[in-house]
């Protein structure tokens, strides 16, 4: 997934401190694993299955969307393999309506649900005849999903680009796929998956899989069927579904985008360089194991930047930006089809394991294509963002592999997996040399391919194939340090950027030295070199004080055409330094832009903002959001709940 950080702000603390990122635990720091031999399944604490006894191999749907119930409904026949003697298999559900449970032959199952869990939801235990050795046994679940399913979101046609059809995503990470596919939904426990999913004829169905049958197929009362299959064995959160008025463009062999039709083209131009971004990825670490790589375009309230749903990127309009300035997304999200969809954390806890050798191999695609300049840039702005979490997180929440022990696994989605893992990875290739580091790294990708991985099966990897018992390097990287200790270690160096250096001199001379705004080389700068200016803060006592006078901001205002701006990074750090000053003129552009898309790292800082701005910001938050908060993703209203509270319903 794309990052979904947060800004720095006071206000955040608090938030944090809500939301228990905040909380100080007072355990121990957990022991490295045991350096014996590589961890095959390790106990996710976010799961009630037990795979060591029974486990899903493969998972069959056959769903219907309806649209006017906000459901999908059909059933989920599950291929299970067990230990000799076994009678019971434990699946994750939650919010799910489960109807019957059946053999292939028909004949029922009983079946059992546990304990609702706030996080976890239920286990629903199946019996079943005792397995036999070297036999598996198949499961039929009779399910519908029910409207609220957090997995699920059911735009009406008002809240697409379109504005004629329906429109229906899934976003399955961390633990979300229990709420629409009754499975054993834990990453370790991979599972090749086919589907046939049938939608009202003007709508077409995608998922991450190959599409079986591209023009549908036709189905009863004037509906289609859409065929899939996925023959990679993949974790759970990885399966996801698109239905809408969508369609396709090609931007190079294997690739192509999906989108509204109304998109088509912004989305086809954007991503013209989308093969070369696979061709550099390739380079790097070895062949793409997954066949097509396309991406799709969603409709605005997709909470998210991206999501590597495997052969179909799923990813926010807001990359559209019209001039290939945030394609760096789509080399995260391209990346992630090495790391993550092909070695996966095993649990949560290890979720650096995904997105911070993702956040280095993206910064190394980006190196590829676009040259060093512009991926110093990208490392730079990334470490600042790490700099900013390490100095207001918890301390040890800023370790790598994090205790998640009675929390989400959301909570541990921030700059530290994303930012220090990569920071970790860059410090090994500076200590041994990019050559050995990325022979190394290439190896770590094929020898642990379609596996779970966690921290200390990741260390066993390192030390076997890359430090081989040098007593010396083993000292200077700090392994342990890094995975398992709060904070930097003493090797962590920062990245450095020249054209970023000019562009600091510039912020100094307009917010320190009170400038004029026409001085600023603004329309030579690229989108990076925007948003580091626009991020300059004072520093020390200063920090928590306006900055600006009104002028100033009117000036910077002008000059910069912050009201005509389309880059959604660029225009997020405008408005957050508008919110800091109350600046009323800048209302309305921060009211399109919080009614316009609803990607939370977004949206969620902005109305933290305004609601620390008291009598002058709640009233807009309140306002605005009582608009906005339909067209936003359940991910994204969840957050902001917390903060601006549930709109009662307007009148009428
Ligand atoms: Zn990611």
């Amino acid at each position: 997934m794309s990052r979904a950080r947060l800004a720095v702000m006071a206000s955040t603390l608090a938030l944090l401190a809500a939301c228990g990122q905040g909380d100080t635990k007072s355990d121990m720091p957990p022991l490295p694993a045991s350096a014996t031999a590589p961890v095959t399944y390790e106990r996710d604490i976010h799961s009630w299955a037990q795979p060591q006894i029974a486990r899903v191999r493969h998972v069959d749907l056959d769903l219907t969307a309806d649209f006017a119930t906000k459901t999908l409904s059909g059933t989920a026949t599950l291929d299970v393999t067990g230990e000799p003697g076994a009678t019971q298999v434990i699946l994750d559900i939650k919010n799910l309506e489960i109807r019957s449970v059946a053999d292939d032959k028909g004949n029922a199952l009983q079946f059992a649900f546990g304990a609702e869990d706030p996080i976890k939801g239920q286990a629903l235990t199946v019996t079943v005849p005792a397995f036999e050795p070297g036999k598996g046994q198949k499961i039929v679940v009779t399910y519908s999903t029910r409207p609220d399913a957090a997995a699920l979101q059911w735009l009406t046609p008002a809240q697409t680009a379109g504005g004629q059809q329906p429109f229906l995503f899934s976003q399955g990470q961390a633990i979300l796929t229990r709420t629409w596919v009754p499975t054993q939904d834990s990453p370790g426990i991979r599972q090749t998956y086919s589907a046939k999913i049938t939608v009202p004829e003007a709508l077409k169905a995608v998922m991450s899989a190959e599409m079986l049958t591209p023009d549908g197929e036709r189905a009863a009362d004037g509906m289609h069927a859409y065929r899939f299959r996925m023959t990679n064995p993949v974790p759970p959160y990885l399966i996801a579904l698109a239905v809408g008025d969508l369609s396709f463009a090609s931007v190079g062999e294997g690739v192509g985008v999906w989108t509204e039709p109304s998109r088509l083209e912004a989305a086809r131009n954007e991503f013209s360089e989308m093969r070369q971004l696979v061709d550099a990825a390739e380079a790097l670490y070895g062949p793409y194991r997954w066949g097509r790589y396309d991406l799709l375009i969603l409709p605005p309230s997709f909470p998210f930047g991206g999501m590597e749903n495997p052969r179909l990127t799923f990813a926010t309009p807001t990359v559209v930006a019209g001039d290939k300035s945030l394609v760096s997304l789509v080399a995260h999200e391209l990346a992630h089809s090495w790391s993550g969809n092909l070695v996966t954390n095993a649990t949560w806890a290890d979720i650096w394991l995904n997105e911070g050798t993702t956040t280095y191999f993206e910064n190394r695609i980006m190196e590829a294509v676009y040259g060093r300049d512009r991926a110093m840039m990208l490392q730079v702005l990334g470490w600042n963002d790490l700099q900013a979490s390490l100095a207001e997180m918890a301390p040890l929440d800023t370790r790598l592999h994090v205790d998640l022990d009675g929390r989400d696994p959301d909570d541990g989605l921030n700059d530290i997996p994303y930012e220090k893992g990569a920071a970790f990875l860059r410090t090994i290739e500076r200590i041994v040399g990019r050559e050995r580091f990325d022979a190394w790294l290439k190896g770590y990708f094929e020898r642990n391919a379609f596996r779970p991985m966690t921290a200390g099966g990741f260390l066993i990897d390192i030390r076997a194939n890359l430090v081989r018992d040098d007593s010396a390097l083993e000292r200077e990287l700090q392994l342990d340090n890094w995975v398992y200790q709060p904070g930097l270690p003493s090797n962590a160096q920062a990245p450095v950027s020249t054209a970023l250096t000019a562009v600091d001199t510039a912020a100094d001379a307009f917010f320190a030295d009170k400038g004029p705004a026409s001085a600023i080389p603004w329309s030579g700068w690229s989108t990076q070199e925007r948003q580091h200016f626009l991020a300059w803060r004072p520093e020390g006592a200063a920090a928590t004080r306006p900055w600006l006078t009104g002028a100033q901001l009117a000036d910077l205002e002008a000059s910069l055409n912050l009201r005509a701006e389309g880059n959604a990074e660029v225009l997020f750090q405008w408005l957050q330094i508008a919110v800091a000053h109350r600046y009323q003129p800048a209302v309305p552009t921060l009211e399109r832009f919080l009614t316009s898309q609803g990607r939370r790292k977004f949206v969620l800082p902005l109305y933290t903002s305004l609601w620390g701005q008291g009598d002058w910001g709640r009233p807009i938050a309140t306002r605005v959001y009582a608009t906005a908060r339909p067209g936003y993703h359940p991910v994204t209203t969840g957050s902001v709940d917390d903060v601006v509270g549930v709109p009662s319903p307007v009148a009428g």
